[in-house]
């Protein structure tokens, strides 16, 4: 994977970052990442919860933002939200340790009511700031397809006006010989008891499509 970095590198997103990529392998990218104070969503979170996974993976997964049990955790993709998306990939027969997997935004933002967090959706400057540490992990684990999990992560990927819902599941090429594709986020899943069946279904056959490649 290293000649993959001594070639040049296109970010590959349709929607930049607000601020330069900062420099530095992954593991210093975290610990910076530990540190960022760019934008105010720092103040409430518990900790940055950055991208895990194989370094060197060929297919990266992009979801949204962190939740609850991400935040207290440190990691994206656990709690329910990340079972489901672990009963998915082992439908698609995909594994974890096959991917890298990361959020477009690294801490929680959310609301108080009562003593529930309940998760707010980071705002558009707030997420344009934030995609620096997803454009700096895109050019250290350059994977050749990306699979964005939600709208946010989609919008981020193939531009404003994407729809998910017409959208999933279709390869679409990026920059820098790159493909993408887009799916259901496990989290909108749980949170739409009446579509759960249907829309996990969809998300099975999208990353079955996903885990494939695209055909060229
Ligand atoms: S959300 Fe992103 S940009 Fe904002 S403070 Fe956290 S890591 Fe930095």
């Amino acid at each position: 994977m290293a000649a993959r970095r001594e070639t040049g590198w296109t970010y590959p997103l349709a929607l930049p970052p607000a601020m330069p990529a900062p420099a530095g392998t992954l593991a210093s990218l975290r610990r910076k990442a530990g540190r960022c104070r760019a934008c105010p969503l720092w103040q409430q979170a518990t900790r940055t919860v950055f991208g895990v996974g194989a370094p060197d993976a060929d297919m990266m997964l992009v979801g949204e933002q962190p939740g609850d049990r991400e935040d207290l955790a440190g990691k994206p993709f656990v709690g329910p939200a990340g079972a489901l998306l672990d009963r998915a990939l082992a439908a698609a027969g995909l594994d974890r340790g096959q991917l890298y997997v990361t959020n477009a935004v690294k801490h929680f933002k959310f609301g108080l009511h009562g003593k529930r967090r309940l998760n707010q959706r980071a705002n558009a400057r707030e997420q344009a700031i934030c995609r620096q540490w997803l454009a700096a992990e895109l050019r250290e684990v350059r994977p050749t397809r990306v699979l964005a999990l939600g709208a946010m992560a989609a919008k981020a990927a193939f531009g404003p006006a994407f729809r998910l819902t017409a959208q999933h599941g279709q390869w679409l090429p990026l920059p820098g010989g790159v493909w993408g594709m887009a799916t259901w986020h496990p989290s909108a899943i749980l949170r739409s008891p009446g579509e759960r069946e249907r829309r996990l279904a969809e998300l099975t056959g999208d990353l079955q499509r996903f885990a494939a490649g695209p055909a060229r």
